[in-house]
Formats: structure tokens, sequence, C-alpha cells
């Protein structure tokens, strides 16, 4: 079955580990949230693409979530002894990647093409695509300040809450190649279990992906991130709680709004399925502690297409 999913980092690179369990990897499209891409020490880095290609080559560090396993820290090391920008953390390992893109990149070889061609690489068979080749980056907005993406998320660890969330280039951001074509091939549409402000709107800024996604002829389907009302990760419960009120099924259907036709939710949610205005709610266990949870919560979200 030829699939879309829709994917931030960590949660999403966890799903799309079991969608390539239950169907054919190189029938998998994953668009990658870009909007908390960032320059480092003069490197460009795209956290969730590469905690997608890192998960799908079998590559990522399980207890720290996000990285390479193995991973170490000398070129870091060296960075802060020699009082360089250390707050964020980028691997040995790691950076021979960010390398690679920086450079690419600085050629003038588009981001969907590289992200390709490391997947390539990296012997992952699934399609990695960004959202967009455009430059289209996260901002935040919180009682005080206007935030760039990483300096909420990771130097000052989500602590301050968020007001509102933009996206600055979204809307003049067009697809990037192979994007659409693969949504209008798609038997299926998922939207992982990602942050739907952080990791889903912002590839939702790209008006032509979310156009495509409202007009689709397939099934759309979300897997919820909150498990009894709490993230397993992250600020995303927190964000539910002040931009939509609430951490239901129905605030979580809400953030994709005539976008998605069913929700995976999990058992610990099953007793709230009130308000889902249309949405079916497809309930079953959503942790996805190994491989084997994560093929069955994507064999779940597939189903809805037999459904
Ligand atoms: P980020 O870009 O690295 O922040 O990652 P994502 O937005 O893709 O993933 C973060 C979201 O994944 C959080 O809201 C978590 O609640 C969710 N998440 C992480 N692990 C799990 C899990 O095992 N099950 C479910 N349902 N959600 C999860
Ligand atoms: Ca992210």
């Amino acid at each position: 079955m030829k699939v879309v999913v829709l994917s931030g980092g960590v949660g999403g690179a966890r799903f799309v580990q079991g969608v390539v369990r239950v169907t054919e990897p190189s029938d998998v499209t994953v668009v990658g949230n870009v909007g908390d891409d960032l320059e480092v020490l003069g490197l460009h880095v795209s956290p969730d693409l590469d905690s997608i290609l890192y998960a799908l080559a079998g590559l990522n560090d399980e207890q720290r979530g996000w990285g390479r396993a193995g991973e170490t820290w000398r070129a870091l090391e060296t960075v802060r002894s020699l009082g360089g920008e250390t707050w964020f953390q980028l691997g040995d390992l790691d950076l021979g990647l960010h390398l690679v893109r920086t450079q690419a990149l600085r050629a003038g070889e588009p981001l969907a093409r590289i992200t390709l061609r490391l997947a390539r690489a990296l012997g992952v068979e699934a399609r990695v695509l960004p959202a967009t080749d455009d430059r289209l980056r996260t901002w935040i907005r919180t009682p005080t300040d206007e935030l760039p993406f990483q300096e909420w998320f990771v130097a000052r660890a989500h602590r301050d809450e968020v007001e509102a969330v933009s996206f600055e280039g979204g809307a003049g951001a067009t697809p990037a190649p192979g994007v659409l074509d693969a949504m209008g091939q798609a038997e299926l549409l998922l939207v992982a279990p990602s942050n739907p402000y952080v990791s889903i709107g912002p590839i939702l800024a790209v008006g032509a992906i979310r156009e495509a996604l409202a007009a689709r002829r397939v099934p759309a389907v979300a897997v919820s991130p909150l498990i009894g009302g709490r993230a397993v990760t992250g600020p995303a419960d927190r964000m539910l709680t002040r931009l939509a009120g609430g951490t239901s099924p129905a605030h979580v259907a809400g953030a994709y709004s005539g976008l998605i036709d069913a929700l995976v939710v999990d058992e610990a949610d099953a007793h709230d399925l009130e308000g889902l205005a249309g949405v079916r709610p497809i309930v079953t266990r959503t942790l996805m502690t190994d491989l084997e949870a994560r093929r069955r919560l994507a064999e779940a979200a597939l189903g809805a297409v037999a459904a």
C-alpha cells in the first residue's frame, strides 16, 4: 500500500519505523518537518529529518530519543574548551552528516535532493523528503518574548508557556519536489504521533500540502501523541491545554480539523471520545516501546483503509 506520513522528529521517527514494517518500505514517503532547522557552528542541522533517517537506518539512540547510538562528544568538548557555542548538542558521528549536508546546500543542491541522497547512502528504502526546499522557520511567542524554535525548545527547555506559533516563510513556501505526487498517489495519508503545533504545524503551513490533505480522495489517519491526556515526551499536552483548551482526543482532532478521517487514540483515552465531529476513533495501545509496539500501532493506522 502506498502511504505518505507527515512526521516530526522523535514520535514521528518511532512511528515510521513501524510503518515500514507493515508495508513495502519503497511505497512509503515520509514528509518531514523543517521548521526546527537551524544553523549551529556554521552547519545546517535538520533535527527532525535526521531523527527519521537515523531511525529508518537503525542508527538511532533509543535511550536519548534523538541522535545516533554509540555517539561520542569529543568535537563538542573541543568547542567548549575553545569558548564556542555548545547549547545545541552535536555528536561526533552526527557531525559527519551535517558536514555533508551543509556543503551540498552551499553548493546549491536543494534540501530534498540531499535528503534523498543521504537516505540512499544510509540504506534507507523509504523516501524521506523535507516538506519544502524553501526556508521555513518556526517561531514561538511566549508571554514575554518571540523566540526561534530551538531557542525555546532546547536552550530554554520549552519551559515558557506558548501563546502562539508562527511559521516564517510558510506562506510563500512550496512543497519539495515529490511531495504532492506522493500525496496524490497514496492510498493512505498518515499523520504521525508528533506535536500537532510545532512538528506537524510547520508541514501544514506549506499551503499546497494543507490543500492536498484537505482535498484528499483517500483516508487520512492521525495518531495521537497523547496517552491518558499526557504527552509521552515534550510539551504537546501543555500546548494543547493552553491553545486548544484541553487534551482529550477531540482537542487533538481539532488541531487537524477538516484534514483527517480517523484518529488513533490510546486505550487510556477511550473513555473520552465525545466531540470528535465526524472523526472516527481507532482505539489501541499507542506506547511505542519497541519495534513490535511500533509495528502494531502502524498496523492499526493502516487498518483504517480496510475498515
Ligand atoms: P520532535 O520533533 O522530536 O519533538 O518529535 P515529534 O513531534 O515527532 O514527537 C513528539 C511527540 O511524540 C510528543 O508529543 C510525544 O507525546 C509523542 N510520542 C513520543 N513517544 C510516543 C509513544 O510511544 N506513543 C505516542 N502515542 N506518542 C509518542
Ligand atoms: Ca522537532
